[in-house]
């Protein structure tokens, strides 16, 4: 049988080969232990956004974990944009991907099962973001369910690193879906504070001021940076505070903000509305996203709506 393939190629310890070809052997700590991190960063366009941050991120996680790639940031960084030159071109005019960088400690060998590479595993790859997918969360907004399951706590094991073990948001995206199949869980923490979505952090908008969990508790976000940035610039005053659900249910206007989706409208917390979807702060910040990036990044999502509807 003919085996279908994509023509993606991702760096494997150190070399380029097709994706077919990263292949991990059982025994790596990433499998065994979740003993891994990464990062992901997006392309607009084709070009990266924030590489450098994210790298830099992907460092901070190494050295929490105290696992050593055997590479320095620059030559992360440029494996990263070798990577994604060897991929960009199979992206059309209407779509772009993530460009991850993946490192576990590597295997727990007993020395005998004859693999060439020991050490780290390293992987960087490229993955096109489902933007069709989400095309209509940007009209309609996000409905966010508010599972049980909490963030794990940092006098566990701090949520400020990316690490392969996602699994408390993994079980929260379940009792989300459980109740919604389209809704996006959003996290508290263990004192019952907002924490953290698969992949998303969070804001709430009142009376003109933008508050967000405190970095403690979360992943702190690049594009949560940006929008921090963005808004100090535009004189919005900022404020990181434990929110809880009374915030959540009383606040003007939600947003979330991830890598790829930018800045995202909520439109409902655990089937409560949120006012105007988007409302105008979030609308204004993500103006001030789409001028920072030099790309419309919801003119891009919105497009795919229309190849949605006519069955493209
Ligand atoms: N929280 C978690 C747990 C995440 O995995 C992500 C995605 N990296 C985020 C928040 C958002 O971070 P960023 O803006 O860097 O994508």
């Amino acid at each position: 049988m003919a085996v279908l393939a994509n023509q993606r190629v991702a760096y494997f310890n150190g070399r380029i080969v097709p994706e077919r070809e990263v292949v991990v052997p059982f025994r790596d700590r990433s499998f065994l232990r979740g003993d891994a991190v990464f990062d992901s960063t997006r392309t607009f366009g084709g070009r990266p956004f924030r590489l450098r941050q994210h790298v830099d991120r992907l460092y901070r996680s190494l050295r929490y974990l105290r696992i050593d790639p055997g590479l320095t940031p620059d030559e992360m960084l440029s494996i990263s944009e070798e990577v994604l030159a060897r991929n960009v071109h199979l992206l059309d005019e209407n779509s772009d991907y993530w460009i991850s960088q993946r490192v576990s400690r590597g295997t727990d060998a007993a020395g005998d099962e004859g693999w060439e590479h020991s050490g780290p595993t390293v992987i960087v790859e490229c993955m096109p973001i489902p933007l069709k997918k989400r095309a209509r969360l940007y009209r309609d907004g996000m409905d966010v369910v508010v599972p049980a399951v909490r963030r794990t706590p940092p006098e566990a094991f701090s949520p400020r690193a990316k690490t392969h073990n996602y699994l408390n948001l993994v079980m929260g995206d379940m009792e989300a879906h459980a109740v919604d199949p389209d809704a996006w869980a959003v996290l508290l923490d263990v004192n019952g504070n907002l924490a953290e979505g698969t992949g998303s952090n969070i804001f709430l908008v009142r009376d003109g001021r933008l508050y967000t969990p405190q970095e403690r508790y979360v992943l702190p976000g690049i594009s949560r940076r940006v929008v921090m940035d963005l808004a100090e610039a535009e004189g919005i005053p900022l404020v990181e505070a434990d929110l809880d659900l009374y915030d959540a249910a009383t606040a003007d206007e939600i947003f979330i903000t991830s890598t790829s989706l930018c800045i995202c409208p909520v439109r409902s917390v655990n089937g409560n509305p949120v006012g105007a979807v988007p409302g105008p702060m979030t609308r204004r910040l993500t103006d001030a996203y789409v001028r920072h990036a030099g790309f419309d990044f919801v003119a891009q999502y919105l497009r795919h709506l229309d190849t949605a509807a006519a069955g493209r």
